[in-house]
């Protein structure tokens, strides 16, 4: 199985037309949808046939039973741990129709309250596979649990996966700080401006190279020019997106990311594995939303 170590996340999208002014009441489409890094891999793993996929998360005690329902519909078995002090971590999303233009606020709530006592070594019984999501990594707390659950997979021979969450998040860490924390990590899946950012080579092949030496296995994700993998300091495989029509680039690198896993789990090369994970990308970009579609509210 795959376990999940990662955010879950409520999405509020506004869609609106043309600016916002301020104390004006602007109509607006306004959609609530389950969302976070690391639960939307997971969804998309299952989504792509990975039998055995837990998500180990924290949530608001608000919308814990809601968060948890939509997980299980997706095929994830959710490990949810309620939080008596915080809100689930939620994202608004201003979209302007008239431009595409987005605007995000975002509120980490539960999710930097995790800590070493939500971890246990019994939770990798019957797991092969740990993802970490980065989020985890950009506070004290939850950076601790993410580095035990790490300890725990390396004693157990779990290979271990991390996605850096965003440019970001890593330029308030420092980079320096995210390569230490990261150590002992197998497979790195960043997309290609968070490559750049780990690396300052600008050229995904030269970035996805350099970090090869540092994580036995990297797969950089291009947006619509799909992805690369790299093993031992070299690029090793490019593998073309399909085309599409994007829709909402909303959680394109997740679907990547559960898809890749998926595969992997189930034997393929990292090729393949880059080859199911761009099918999964050019899917999510067609949804509304970042998880896969599976009907019902
Ligand atoms: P992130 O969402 O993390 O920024 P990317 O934008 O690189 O990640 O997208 C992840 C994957 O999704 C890509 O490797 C590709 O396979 C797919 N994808 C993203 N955008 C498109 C697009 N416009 N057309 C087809 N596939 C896409």
């Amino acid at each position: 199985g795959l376990l999940v170590v990662g955010d879950v996340v409520t999405d509020v999208v506004a869609r609106h037309r043309g600016p916002l002014a301020p104390a004006t009441d602007t109509p607006a489409d306004i959609r609530t949808v389950p969302g976070g890094a690391g639960a939307n891999a997971a969804c998309w793993a299952a989504h792509s046939g990975c039998p055995d996929v837990r998500l180990l998360a924290r949530v608001g005690r608000d919308s814990a039973a809601w968060h948890d329902l939509r997980l299980r519909r997706s095929g994830v078995r959710p490990l949810l741990i309620p939080d008596a002090d915080a809100p689930t971590a939620t994202v608004i999303a201003l979209v302007d129709t008239a431009t595409a233009e987005r605007t995000f606020l975002t509120d980490s709530g539960a999710v930097h309250r995790m800590n070493p006592a939500d971890w246990s070594p019994d939770l990798l019984d019957g797991i092969a596979h740990l993802h970490l999501s980065g989020y985890l990594l950009f506070a004290d707390q939850s950076r601790q649990l993410a580095l035990a659950a790490r300890e725990s997979a390396r004693q157990a021979g779990v290979i271990v996966s991390l996605d850096p969450a965003s440019t970001g998040f890593i330029g308030d860490l420092g980079v320096e700080r995210f390569l230490a924390a990261t150590e002992g990590v197998d497979v790195l899946l960043p997309n290609a401006d968070e490559a750049a950012f780990l690396t300052g080579l600008p050229e995904p092949a030269d970035a996805a190279a350099k970090l090869s030496r540092q994580f036995p296995l990297v797969a950089v994700t291009l947006g619509a020019a799909g992805a690369l993998v790299a093993t031992g300091g070299e690029v090793v495989a490019k593998v073309a997106a399909p085309k599409v029509v994007a829709l909402d680039s909303t959680g394109a690198g997740d679907a990547f990311t559960g898809a890749f896993l998926a595969a992997r789990l189930s034997g393929a090369s990292p090729a393949e594995a880059a080859t199911a994970g761009c099918r999964a990308g050019a899917l999510a970009v067609g949804v509304v939303g970042g998880r896969p579609e599976v009907g019902g509210g």
